[in-house]
């Protein structure tokens, strides 16, 4: 019987076909550098339209070590990491590693995140120190991990996405999250405990293209706005106010004008142009507490996360 502990690696996929193989080469060169420690792989394919299930099972096949979950559609990547949260949950892990699947998180730095774990943090994240990938996805990342260290109520580390190590009683911790707009690394980073942080290269993706579309990535940032900070719903009243004074001080200009002059002031085209101006306004503040009320009513329906196809496992 090896009584070596046990760490898990959680390794989301989505369509991920050309780079497994690769993908798994390297975590098998990690694996014999992870001297102390017994080590499992939980992968979950979330519904690829490509060859990656049967790239994972042939693995699986080969592997005594390896756990295949198969969503049975695509539920998004947070909802996929849930899933082999709740897996290891089953399994006797004391570290749990999550790390994407495009070889973008290097596996040899899950060697620096076990270093930390071992010297007493429960939560060890990985930072990028250096981020290549195109502009269009590197400017909009570095303003909103920004925007949310300002505006939300948990301090979430910036340049930082889901590559981390957590302990075992994080795991426990957070599977008590039960929120079904997930945003990982908010809750990670709200459940306290001893952080630390390790420095990183982010390289380009390995193979295939990027399952995280523009709207994808707005919508995980709306989660993560919406799910750790009101200040939105705040700033309703914040412009309200302005928008009131502004309107203030120009009715009042203007009665002192046309009483010094004696005529009214004409123009329908800045009267048209003030007037579509605010209904934006009013609409885009609208549309906030739509965010908030659109939660407030996936919340209620408690559906459950996720479907489970199949799980391959020993
Ligand atoms: N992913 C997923 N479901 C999705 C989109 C992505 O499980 O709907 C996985 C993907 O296979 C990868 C990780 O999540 O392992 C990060 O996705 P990606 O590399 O596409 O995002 P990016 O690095 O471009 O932000
Ligand atoms: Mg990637």
């Amino acid at each position: 019987m090896n009584n070596q502990q046990l760490i898990s690696f959680i390794l989301p996929i989505y369509n991920e076909e050309q780079g497994i193989a690769r993908l798994w080469q390297e975590l098998e060169d990690l694996q014999t550098k992870i001297k102390n420690y017994r080590c499992e792989f939980v992968f979950v394919n979330d519904g690829s339209k490509d060859n990656s299930l049967a790239e994972l099972i042939k693995i699986y096949e080969n592997n005594g070590n390896v756990k295949v979950l198969n969503f049975a559609r695509n539920f998004g990547h947070q909802i996929a990491v849930t899933a082999g949260q709740d897996l290891v949950q089953k399994s006797d892990s004391q570290a749990i590693i999550i790390m994407d699947s495009d070889l973008q998180d290097p596996p040899l730095t899950c060697l620096d995140l076990i270093t930390k774990w071992e010297q007493g943090f429960d939560i060890v994240y990985a930072q990028r120190s250096e981020y290549k990938s195109n502009l269009l996805k590197k400017i909009p990342a570095f303003v909103f991990y920004r925007l949310l260290r300002k505006i939300a109520s948990v301090d979430v580390p910036v340049d930082t996405g889901d590559f981390r190590l957590i302990s075992r009683r994080v795991n426990d911790e957070m599977s008590k999250y039960t929120e079904k707009a997930r945003y990982l690394r908010g809750i990670s980073s709200l459940i306290g405990f001893k952080q630390a942080c390790v420095q990183f290269k982010r390289s380009e993706r390995f193979a295939g293209k990027t399952g995280y579309t523009f709207l994808k990535s707005l919508h995980l940032a709306i989660d993560g706005i919406t799910g750790f900070s009101i200040f939105p719903l705040q700033l309703i009243s914040i412009v309200g106010s302005i928008v009131a004074i502004f309107g203030f001080v120009f009715g009042f200009s203007y009665i002192i004008y046309s009483t010094i002059n004696g005529h009214n002031i004409s123009g329908w085209a800045s009267l048209m142009s003030v007037f579509i101006f605010f209904s934006g306004i009013q609409m885009l503040m609208l549309g906030i507490i739509g965010e908030y009320l659109g939660r407030i009513y996936i919340e209620a329906l408690n559906r459950p996360l996720y479907t489970v196809d199949k799980i391959w496992q020993r």
